[in-house]
C-alpha cells in the first residue's frame, strides 16, 4: 500500500491511529492506501508552523516567489504523466480525463507566476494638493485549502499556487477519498525550494476540517466540495471571522434549441453528461429540449450512449470512454437516484445498472444512462446525481427552458446549443447561472477567469481563481502621503 504522510515544518510523518479511510483504485476495487484520520492537535502544529513562517515569506520579494512557481511549473512539466497516472488510480479518470485536469491545474501555477504584476496596486498624484494616495496589496497570513475527491490535482492547484504566490503560508487538508496526488503535488512544490512551513499538508475528515476553519491563527478559507459542507464551511469560517470561499454542488443545464448543429450537439452532450463518469461540478446532467429538438438528438444521443466504453482507466495502454466511480457506496447513491426517477414516471432510454467489465468485477462501473421525460417534481431532477446520468427534460419554448432551469437553487453552470444569436443572447442575459456556455457544453473557467458559481454552488463573495482569486488571498491598504517642505528642501535648491 502507498503511505500517506503529512507534512509539518519541512518534515514528512507518517501517523497510526484508528480513524484511517480506505483509499481504493475503483477500476478494481483494491485498497491502495489508508488516509489518516488526523486531530486538532496535528491542526494547530501546522497552523502554528504555518503562523511561524509567515513574516520571512511576506517580506520575500514577490519577483522571487515567482521564481518560485516559474520553477514548480517546470516540474508539474516534468512530472505531468506521473501525476495524470496518479489521478487515475486513485480516482477513476481516464487518462485523457486526467491528463486535462492537471493542465487546468497547471495553468493556475502559470497564472500565479505573474504575480508582481497581478499584486501592483493604484496610484494617484494630487488627491489634495501635495497629497498622493496608493494602495497597497498585502497577504492575509495563514490560509487552509480543503478539497474534494473528483479532481485530485486541479481543485488543489486553484488554491495553494495562488495564496503563496500572493505572500500567504498554507495548509492543505485533501479529500480522504483521494490524498496521494495532493502528496506529490506538495512534494514536488518542495522540491522547486519553497522554504519550510510556508506549505503544509494535513490529512483526515471532519475533525481536522472543523479544527481548521476554527482555528484562531487562520485567516481564510478555500472550500470546494458539497453543498451542505460547504454552507457549514461558510457558516462557521464566518462566525469565526474568517474570510470564506465555500464552492458548492450543482445540478446544471443544458437548452437545445430546435436550431441546434446536430451532431456537435451530441457530442457535446456525451461530453458534458458522461466525461468524468459525471462526477464534475459542471457536469451538463440536464438536457432541456426545446420543441421538436428532442426527436432531432436523442436517437444519436442514445445510440452513442449505448456505445460508450466503460473499463479500466488504470492500465495505460487500453484506456476506455469511461471510468468508474468513486466508490461502491457512491455507485449504489447514484443507482438508487436513478431508480427513483424510473419509479417516478422517467423512461429509461439507456440504462448503465448492472454493468460487468471483464477482469475488474469489483471496479466501481456504472454505465452511461439516459432518463427521458423527467418531471421537475421527481428526486432526480432536483438532487445532484455526480454520476453518469443525463436527465431529459422536454419544454415547448426557450422562455420555459429558462424559467426550469432558473428554478433550480443551485446554479453553477447552464448552456444553450443553438445556432441563432439572438436565442443565445437572450439565454445568457437572462439564466441564472455563474458560467454560461454557448455551444459550449462544459463551460468551466480557466485559471484567468473566476471560477463563479451562483446560488447554493457558491458561498462568499470573491471567487476562486483570476483576479477575484488574489483580492480574495490579499488585504488591500490605501496610503495617503504628504511631504511638507523643510530645510532640506532649501538645501537641495541652494
Ligand atoms: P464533500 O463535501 O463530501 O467533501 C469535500 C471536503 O470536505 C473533503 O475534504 C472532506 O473531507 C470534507 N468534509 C466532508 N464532510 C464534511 C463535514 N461534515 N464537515 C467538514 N468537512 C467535511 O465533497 P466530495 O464528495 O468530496 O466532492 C464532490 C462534491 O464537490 C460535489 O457536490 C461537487 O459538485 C462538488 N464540487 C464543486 C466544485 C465547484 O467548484 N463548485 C468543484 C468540484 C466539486
Amino acid at each position: 500500500m502507498d503511505s500517506c504522510p503529512v507534512l509539518i515544518a519541512g518534515e514528512w510523518r507518517t501517523l497510526n491511529g484508528d480513524a484511517a479511510t480506505p483509499v481504493f483504485n475503483p477500476s478494481t476495487g483494491e485498497v491502495i492506501a489508508e488516509s489518516p484520520g488526523g486531530s486538532a492537535a496535528l491542526v494547530d502544529e501546522a497552523v502554528s508552523v504555518a503562523a511561524a513562517a509567515f513574516p520571512a515569506w511576506r517580506d520575500t520579494p514577490a519577483v522571487e516567489r515567482a521564481r518560485g512557481m516559474f520553477r514548480y511549473r517546470q516540474l508539474i512539466e516534468d512530472n505531468f504523466e506521473r501525476l495524470c497516472q496518479s489521478v487515475t488510480r486513485e480516482h477513476g479518470k481516464t487518462l485523457v480525463e486526467a491528463r486535462g485536469s492537471v493542465y487546468r491545474g497547471l495553468e493556475n501555477v502559470e497564472y500565479a507566476c505573474g504575480i508582481p504584476s497581478l499584486l501592483m496596486g493604484d496610484t494617484l498624484e494630487d488627491i489634495a494638493r501635495g497629497v498622493d494616495c496608493e494602495t497597497m496589496n498585502q497577504p492575509l497570513g495563514v490560509c487552509v485549502g480543503i478539497t474534494p475527491f473528483n479532481f485530485p490535482a486541479m481543485v488543489p492547484l486553484w488554491m495553494f499556487p495562488l495564496a503563496l504566490a500572493c505572500g500567504n503560508t498554507f495548509v492543505l487538508k485533501p479529500s480522504e477519498k483521494v490524498p496521494l496526488t495532493a502528496v506529490m503535488l506538495v512534494e514536488l512544490l518542495e522540491k522547486a525550494g519553497l522554504p519550510k512551513g510556508v506549505l503544509n499538508l494535513v490529512q483526515g475528515g471532519r475533525e481536522v476540517v472543523d479544527a481548521l476553519i476554527t482555528h484562531n491563527d487562520v485567516r481564510a478559507i478555500s472550500f470546494v466540495g458539497s453543498t451542505p459542507v460547504a454552507r457549514h464551511i461558510y457558516e462557521t469560517g464566518m462566525r469565526h471571522g474568517k474570510r470564506v470561499q465555500a464552492n458548492g454542488g450543482a445540478k446544471n443545464y443544458v437548452v437545445v434549441m430546435p436550431d441546434a448543429d446536430q451532431p456537435k450537439t451530441v457530442e457535446s452532450l456525451m461530453a458534458a453528461a458522461f466525461g468524468c463518469a459525471g462526477e464534475r461540478c459542471m457536469a451538463g446532467s440536464t438536457a432541456i429540449a426545446v420543441a421538436e429538438a428532442g426527436h432531432r438528438v436523442l436517437t444519436s444521443l442514445t445510440a452513442a450512449a449505448k456505445g460508450l466504453k466503460v473499463g479500466r482507466t488504470d492500465v495505460a495502454s487500453h484506456q476506455p470512454d469511461m471510468g468508474p466511480l468513486i466508490t461502491a457506496q457512491h455507485k449504489s447513491r447514484v443507482e438508487e437516484l436513478i431508480a427513483s426517477g424510473e419509479k417516478d414516471g422517467a423512461k429509461v432510454l439507456c440504462d448503465g445498472r448492472g454493468l460487468a467489465v471483464d477482469g475488474a468485477p469489483n471496479g466501481f462501473y456504472l454505465g452511461a444512462t439516459i432518463l427521458d421525460y423527467v418531471d421537475s417534481g421527481m428526486t432526480i431532477a432536483n438532487e445532484e446525481v455526480f454520476g453518469p446520468v443525463l436527465n431529459v427534460m422536454r419544454v415547448d419554448s426557450l422562455d420555459n427552458a429558462i424559467e426550469l432551469a432558473n428554478r433550480s437553487a443551485y446554479g453553477n453552470g447552464a448552456a444553450i446549443f443553438t445556432q441563432s444569436g439572438h436565442a443565445a443572447r437572450e439565454f445568457k442575459h437572462r439564466v441564472k447561472a455563474g458560467m454560461v456556455g454557448v455551444n459550449v457544453g462544459v463551460p468551466a473557467t480557466m485559471a484567468m477567469f473566476p471560477f463563479s458559481g451562483w446560488g447554493e454552488s457558491f458561498f462568499g463573495d470573491l471567487h476562486i481563481q483570476g483576479k477575484e482569486g488574489v483580492q480574495f488571498y490579499t488585504q488591500q491598504k490605501v496610503v495617503s502621503t504628504r511631504w511638507f517642505g523643510g530645510n532640506a528642501g532649501d538645501v537641495w535648491r541652494k
